[in-house]
């Protein structure tokens, strides 16, 4: 895994500051939506291999919410948006 993230707030910092907090990719069913949609939501991840993106939280920084678009498998990260800003570019 890189050493080094690219904090968007903090700048290059120890991968060892952040939690990896899970796959970013789900979206929210309405509250309205049927079981089904809330099960797969909730309880149901896939395991690709490849670029993916996550939930990281810089816990030892400046405590945000990130998105860490990265590959699982060579480790390189491809960009680190705020969670909130990276929200805001998926509804638009
Ligand atoms: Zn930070």
């Amino acid at each position: 895994m890189a050493s080094l993230i690219p904090c968007p707030h903090c700048g290059l910092r120890p991968k060892e500051e952040f939690s990896i907090r899970g796959d970013a990719s789900p979206v929210r069913p309405a509250p309205t939506a049927s079981d089904e949609s809330w099960h797969r939501y909730v309880h149901i991840r896939d395991n690709p291999k490849g670029r993916i993106v996550e939930h990281w939280h810089h816990a030892l920084g400046c405590r945000r919410w990130l998105v860490v678009e990265r590959d699982n498998l060579s480790h390189e990260v491809f960009g680190v948006t705020d969670a909130a800003d990276w929200a805001k570019r998926k509804e638009a």
